[in-house]
C-alpha cells in the first residue's frame, strides 16, 4: 500500500518544502521507492532538487490540466526520489484548474496509476489554501503540518484546520491529521518549547518527533541543489532521518511518535 502524505501550512517560510525534501531523501535512504510532488507555482522543491523550473517543457502544470500522464514529467533526482516538478507556469494552471467539474481530484486521479510504483508519495504545498493545496489535501491519506516555533505560529493554524475538516467533510473522509512538525527549533530557549505547547494545546493537535533543529545547514544545502541529507553529518539531517524512522514505524502499524513541549 501506498502512502500519500501532504505537508501543508498556508504560511511560507515554515520549512514545508525543506521537509519533504530531507524527509523524503531520508525514507529514499532506508530502501523506501518515493516520489515528492511539487504543488507550487515557486518550484522550490524542484530548484532545490537539482532541477531548474524554467527549463521544464513537462511538469505538474499539463499533469493537472489533463494534457499529460503524470509518469511523463517524472524526474529522477541525486537523492534518490522521483520528483513531479512545478514551474511558475503552474500559477495559470491553477486558473483553468478553477473553472474544472472535479477540480479538487485532479491531483488524485492523476497519481493514481503511479501509486503502484512507489512506497510514499509526499506533496509540497504551496502557501495558500487555495486550489492547489485542496488537490494536495484531497489525494493524500494524512497531512503533516509544519510549525515553525516562534511568536505567533498559532495565527492561521484554526484557518488550516477547518480547511482540513472540510476536505474530510467534502473530498477526502479518509484524511488523517498526522500532527504539526517543530521546525527551526531552538532547543536552547524556552520559547521555542513555550509556542508549541500553547499551539498544541489550544488546538489539540498532536506534536511529532523529533523537533527540527535550525541549522545553516539548510540554506546551504538547497542552494547546491541536494538536500541536507547528502552533506557531512549534521543534526538537522539526524532529526529528518528519525522522523522517517518513526514514520515508517507507524505506516507500520505503531502509534505515532509525539513530542511533548511541556516535558523537554
Ligand atoms: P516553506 O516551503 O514553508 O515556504 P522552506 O522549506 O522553503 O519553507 O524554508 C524557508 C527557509 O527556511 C529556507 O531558506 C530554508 O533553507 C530555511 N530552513 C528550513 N528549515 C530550516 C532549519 N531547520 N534550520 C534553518 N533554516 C531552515
Ligand atoms: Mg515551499
Amino acid at each position: 500500500m501506498t502512502t500519500v502524505l501532504a505537508v501543508a501550512n498556508q504560511k511560507g517560510g515554515v520549512a514545508k518544502t525543506t521537509t519533504v525534501a530531507s524527509l523524503g531523501a531520508a525514507l529514499s535512504a532506508l530502501g523506501q521507492r518515493v516520489l515528492v510532488v511539487d504543488l507550487d507555482p515557486q518550484g522550490c522543491l524542484t530548484f532545490s532538487l537539482g532541477h531548474n523550473p524554467d527549463r521544464l517543457e513537462r511538469s505538474v502544470n499539463e499533469v493537472l490540466a489533463g494534457d499529460l500522464d503524470a509518469v511523463d514529467a517524472v524526474l529522477k533526482t541525486d537523492d534518490g526520489m522521483d520528483l513531479l516538478p512545478a514551474t511558475i507556469d503552474l500559477a495559470g494552471a491553477e486558473a483553468l484548474l478553477l473553472m474544472r467539474p472535479g477540480r479538487e481530484f485532479a491531483l488524485k486521479r492523476a497519481l493514481s496509476p503511479l501509486l503502484g510504483s512507489y512506497d510514499v508519495v509526499i506533496i509540497d504545498c504551496p502557501p495558500s489554501l487555495g486550489v492547489l493545496t485542496l488537490n494536495g489535501l484531497t489525494a493524500a491519506q494524512s497531512v503533516l503540518v509544519p510549525l515553525q516555533c516562534e511568536t505567533l505560529a498559532h495565527r492561521g493554524v484554526g484557518q488550516l484546520l477547518r480547511t482540513v475538516r472540510e476536505v474530510q467533510a467534502i473530498t477526502n473522509p479518509d484524511l488523517v491529521l498526522l500532527g504539526a512538525l517543530p521546525t527551526l527549533y531552538d532547543a536552547r530557549t524556552t520559547h521555542s518549547r513555550d509556542v508549541l505547547a500553547d499551539v498544541s494545546d489550544r488546538y489539540s493537535l498532536a506534536v511529532l518527533a523529533p523537533p527540527i533543529p535550525r541549522t545553516v545547514k539548510f540554506a546551504e544545502a538547497s542552494a547546491s541543489g541536494a538536500t541536507v541529507l547528502a552533506g557531512r553529518k549534521n543534526k538537522g539531517a539526524d532529526a529528518y532521518r528519525e522522523l522517517a524512522d518513526n514514520l515508517v514505524k507507524h505506516w507500520a502499524g505503531n502509534e505515532v511518535v509525539t513530542f511533548a513541549p511541556e516535558l523537554a
